[in-house]
């Protein structure tokens, strides 16, 4: 079928877990509301549990589609096979875009995770643009692009030779000075998983360089320094529906892509005064010691301060009351609340919620800046670490636990610096940081505005797909 500029069809394709698709799907919308079309690619695993968790039975209708419709939004929803890590797939997604060229609009760009390489070739083969989507911070995107100039040190460090925390480093372009103990977790980390996901992620950082355009989900004002690669970053975030962006507490999730059902956790926050309740989650993919639970459940419960934990059944390889001292549940029926998931956006924005324990995620990061709502980070993996350096020294927006432990298989954070990092975010020191994230909560918010930064990165976006005559 031939192309047609009036007629943009891009097939937007996340990696297949929680923190990727959210923020493709709010591009997706983003895209459609700009008249392109858009078909949205996931795995036949995980839409079959968005379904499940938008409790739709299987002969209604695709969620995705059907919340797009009441949008008036064009997205179209398409899957491939499971299988992480996604690497062998390229006959199948040959075969898609095909069969979406014989039925629809030709599919016009591939917009597809940075971390999916492999369908760059396929756009290549068909002729059509590859847009590498980074949804980590784009400081990130420079540190993994500018990984050859880390190769001693990596190096070094696995083999144990080097410091692991406080070797200082300062040359890596558009990222401020780090230590050691600020790289991601696959850098510093010499084991199997680590190594091969550092070998997924030079060959992803290879083959972005070649890519027509490369988006990320942050702002200008955050992160100015770090977007000029080549190609440069063009920042399009934060990707989040518009109405958190607009009102302070609001209810409507937009096109929703949770991959579990959503405790409702409103009826308890609205009984708790105005900035008294503090947040605690941890994304959708940590595991957790059981030691490590204990020490945050005890150190909530010794804080004295109103919580809400999301602690997802599949943190701990046992369940999830096993690992919780015992009687817990009971004592802090009245300080506290403990669900298995919940509408993170919907809490963020709650105004009883005064602050967020959280393990530095990317999404749940910018979900905090854009609400205005300050954190103590708690990394355990990968980027977190440098996420969690952003945040506490950098932009000043939080801190860490008090006492420098650390999460994860390597340490343990304990109970008296919990609760002691709990008190102070109700202190002065909590007042200094909320008035810091309240002043990029308002440049985030002004940035997808209209005719903001990352609304008319957007907008270049389009028209330059349309100067393609694609
Ligand atoms: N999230 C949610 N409900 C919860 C906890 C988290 O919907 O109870 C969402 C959160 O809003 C965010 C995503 O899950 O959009 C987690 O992404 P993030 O990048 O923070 O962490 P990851 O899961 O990738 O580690």
């Amino acid at each position: 079928m031939a192309r047609n500029p009036e007629h943009l069809h891009a097939l937007v394709f996340p990696y297949p877990t929680q923190g990727h698709i959210t923020p493709m799907m709010q591009f997706a919308k983003k895209l459609a509301s700009k008249g392109v079309i858009v078909t949205f690619l996931t795995t036949h695993h995980r839409h079959q549990q968005i379904t499940k968790a938008h409790t739709l039975s299987a002969e209604q209708d695709d969620p995705i589609e059907q919340e797009a419709r009441k949008l008036g939004l064009d997205i179209r929803s398409a899957q491939i096979s499971d299988g992480l890590p996604l690497d062998n797939m390229g006959g199948e997604l040959e075969q898609l875009l095909h069969n979406l060229n014989k039925t629809g609009p030709a599919v016009s760009c591939v917009i597809a995770d940075t971390i999916l390489p492999w369908s760059f070739e396929i756009a290549k083969k068909l002729g059509i643009p590859w847009i590498s989507f980074w949804t980590q911070p784009t400081v990130l995107y420079s540190i993994y692009y500018h990984a050859h100039l880390l190769e001693d040190l990596r190096h070094s460090l696995c083999k144990g030779t080097a410091d692991e925390g406080s070797i200082s480093i300062d040359y890596i372009p558009g990222v401020p000075t780090l230590k050691t103990r600020d790289l991601p977790s696959f850098i510093r980390e010499g084991d199997a998983d680590s190594q091969y996901i550092f070998n997924v992620l030079r060959r992803s950082f290879q083959l972005s360089r070649e890519a027509d355009w490369v988006l990320g989900n942050s702002f200008d004002d955050l992160e100015s320094k770090s977007v000029h690669l080549k190609p440069p970053v063009l920042q399009v975030g934060p990707l989040l529906p518009s109405s958190f962006l607009n009102s302070e507490h609001s209810k409507d999730i937009g096109v929703g892509t949770s991959i579990w059902t959503q405790y409702d956790a409103s009826e308890w926050l609205d009984a708790k005064p105005n900035g008294s309740v503090i947040y605690v989650s941890f994304g959708s993919l940590i595991h957790a010691t059981k030691a490590q639970l204990e020490e945050i459940a005890m150190g909530l419960k010794d804080s004295g301060e109103f919580f809400l934990w999301v602690l997802r059944p599949d943190i701990v390889s046992s369940t999830v009351s096993d690992c919780l001292p015992d009687g817990f549940l009971d004592e802090i029926k009245r300080q506290g609340l403990v669900v298995p998931w919940c509408n993170q956006l919907q809490v963020l924005s709650h105004p009883s919620v005064a602050g967020f324990i959280t393990h530095c995620g990317w999404n749940s990061m910018l979900e905090s800046i854009a609400l205005g709502v300050p954190m103590i980070g708690f990394p355990f993996w990968a980027d977190q670490f440098t996420n969690c350096k952003l945040m506490a020294d950098e932009w000043k927006i939080g801190y860490r636990f008090n006492g420098g432990g650390q999460a994860g298989d390597k340490g343990l954070i304990v109970r008296k610096d919990i609760s002691s990092s709990i008190r102070k975010l109700f202190s002065e020191e909590g007042t200094e940081v909320k008035k810091n994230i309240e002043g990029l909560r308002d440049s985030a918010r002004a940035a997808v505005r209209e005719g903001g930064s990352s609304d008319k990165n957007i907008e270049r976006f389009v028209e330059g797909l349309k100067g393609r005559g694609i």
